[in-house]
């Protein structure tokens, strides 16, 4: 819908528009099926967004690219801005809540963040589309149990995001940390998907062209986990039942994924693992990634 239109319905006009588009969505991806989808739209220091999906909702966690930006990579993996009924913010940086507030106000959604989060005056106009969420406080929306739990990063109170739906199917993201936590990696046991941060190449962050402080900023224990620690994350995570890790938030200058995905696989191999390597890029949409699925999928994404 062009912007100008929105200015033609009243807000409870716009709210119904929003509610029987999101039936319809519904109605495309089946109503039976208890398994679990996930595309990671763009990861890295330009933009971060990932849909999640089952049969009875639709979630984006994080919503850092533009609302226009957003949109078009939504379709690109065959969904509407429509089929999203909620928001969850990892943390306030501008790479993971860039679009939240037009996206939200626009598509008529709700907004998920930690009071640290809200309190960036970003996010300060979407009234009562912002909803609070935090960790030990677990949530159930559009049929997914919600968990967060604490990340050491230099943001107000950024977190890390488990999702599970109502089969069961768990996926865990965790991006922007700059160590592994106890609470954490507890956190992220028996998942089926996991998302997990692999930023840097060390050597490449060390001899790269970044200025002293922002090499000191990144390695730090509330920057970004480098591909080793990403690697020894993963060792500890691995179960049986994980079926896809996906390497996120790659940074451009100090990394290449062909190092990051060097650095983890053997972590797969020598484990026998059947988890499926990703790695995620920054200027375009990974491909779904699918666990349980049932005969109610619609595939056409
Ligand atoms: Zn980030
Ligand atoms: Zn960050």
């Amino acid at each position: 819908m062009p912007e100008g239109q929105l200015s033609l319905f009243g807000d409870g006009a716009l709210a119904a528009a929003a509610r029987e588009s999101k039936l319809e969505s519904r109605r495309r991806r089946g109503g039976s099926g208890a398994g679990l989808r996930a595309a990671v739209l763009g990861s890295g220091s330009g933009g971060n967004a990932t849909i999640v999906e089952s049969a009875d909702g639709c979630l984006l966690l994080d919503a850092g690219f533009s609302c226009r930006e957003l949109e078009r990579r939504l379709e690109m993996v065959g969904r509407l801005a429509a089929d999203v009924d909620a928001v969850l913010l990892t943390h306030e940086h501008n790479d993971h809540s860039r679009g939240a507030s037009r996206f939200a106000r626009r598509h008529q959604v709700p907004v998920y963040g930690t009071r640290g989060t809200y309190r960036d005056p970003e996010l300060g106009g979407l009234g009562t589309l912002a909803r609070p969420m935090g960790p030990g406080v677990p949530l159930t929306m559009a049929g997914f149990r919600i968990k967060v739990f604490p990340v050491s990063h230099d943001a107000r109170e950024p977190v890390g995001i488990v999702v599970e739906s109502s089969g069961g199917y768990r996926l865990g993201l965790v991006t922007d940390l700059g160590r592994r936590t106890a609470e954490a990696w507890r956190s992220l046991r028996d998942l089926d998907v996991l998302l997990l941060e692999s930023n840097h190449d060390l050597d490449m962050l060390r001899t790269g062209p970044y200025p002293w402080r922002l090499k000191e900023r990144v390695a730090s224990a509330r920057g970004h986990l480098s591909n080793e620690e990403a690697a020894a994350g993963l060792d500890e995570l691995l179960s049986d039942r994980l079926s896809w890790v996906v390497l996120c938030h790659l940074s451009q200058t100090n990394n290449s994924p062909a190092f990051a995905a060097a650095a983890v696989q053997p972590v797969l191999d020598r484990r026998c693992s059947r988890a499926k390597l990703v790695v995620a890029e920054q200027h375009r949409p990974g491909p779904w990634l699918d666990v349980g699925a049932g005969s109610g999928w619609h595939r056409g994404g």
